[in-house]
């Protein structure tokens, strides 16, 4: 797609690159960006619980193409002078070239690396965690603690990990320990409760054994990153049972994520997640016998 110049010069290319991959809303007194990674396509062949000519369908009934692309977004929380960063996107190093503009959008967004002294992981999967490290396998964010589930530390991090992955994702098991590598020392785990200011974790296992979403809580106002609920949001939403590939364990995944939606749903709660239509910001509704995403109208100021 291209636009004429008026003037009559060369055609403009809006391939790339797109509007800054940033966006900024106010949850109370705490500043969460979302801040993209990229995205990543999302064949239909790895969802189960679903025949593929029902899921087209849907994609066809959410006016989404055959292969949609999956975003894949970070979320930068500024409170009390602090920075996190929720997931580090997927890397220059190992996934896909259509990934890892990370560091990218953080310093349009004007926050260099340096400055975020907490990573939080929603888990330890590829788009998550490869973006630990630079293009050259160093620790992109110098003096940060990196914190995840106690679970998942041990799923992934801790001896004999090659035993417990299901065979798709065996491969992922050397670049994950490589990403963890430069950050020895300063991984800190947890099982709940505050993690940041103003942020606490909520335990959702299932897609993997500590993966966890981010309640951030500040004066009457709240949000709730829920991680990796949904891949294919116009197909999970409104058929919660469906599952992907990735999921270590998909009964449990799907138990997860009806108990989330339902929650949410009910309590009107705000929510964020890595994989919704960037930016990610919107609520969920009860709809057409499972649920919708209903996205937060884009606003020209943060809160
Ligand atoms: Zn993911």
């Amino acid at each position: 797609m291209g636009l004429h110049d008026p003037a009559g010069g060369p055609a403009v290319s809006l391939a790339r690159p797109q509007v800054p991959g940033f966006h900024p809303i106010l949850v109370g007194d705490t500043l969460v960006t979302c801040i993209s990674d990229g995205s990543l396509p999302a064949g239909i062949a790895a969802l189960n619980n679903i025949g593929q000519e029902e899921a087209r369908h849907l994609l066809d009934a959410a006016f989404a193409p055959p292969v949609p692309r999956t975003q894949v977004s970070t979320y930068l929380i500024q409170a009390g002078g602090r920075f996190a960063l929720v997931d580090t996107g997927g890397g220059r190093q190992h996934m896909a070239p259509s990934v890892g503009f990370l560091a990218d959008n953080l310093a349009r967004a004007g926050v260099e690396p340096g400055q975020i002294d907490t990573v939080l992981l929603t888990h330890s999967h590829p788009d998550h965690s490869y973006g630990l490290v630079t293009s050259s396998g160093e620790a992109l964010f110098p003096n940060a603690e990196v914190l995840l589930h106690a679970e998942e530390a041990c799923f992934w991090l801790s001896p004999g990990a090659e035993t417990r992955l299901p065979p798709q994702a065996q491969r992922y098991l050397v670049p994950t320990l490589a990403s963890f590598a430069p950050y020895q020392g300063r991984i800190r785990t947890f099982t709940g409760g505050e993690v940041f200011p103003t942020v606490t974790a909520v335990p959702l296992p299932g897609h993997t054994p500590g993966h966890s979403g981010y309640r951030i809580a500040s004066g009457a106002d709240s949000l709730l990153i829920w991680g990796d609920v949904a891949h294919v949001p116009d197909i999970q939403l409104l058929r919660p049972e469906v599952g992907i590939a990735f999921d270590i364990d998909t009964a449990q995944a799907a138990e997860t994520r009806r108990r989330v939606l339902e929650e949410v749903a009910v309590e009107r709660q705000h929510i964020a997640g890595m994989h919704l239509h960037f930016p990610g910001f919107g609520h969920v509704e009860r709809r057409g016998g499972g649920y919708g995403f209903v996205p937060s109208p884009w606003s020209d100021l943060p809160g």
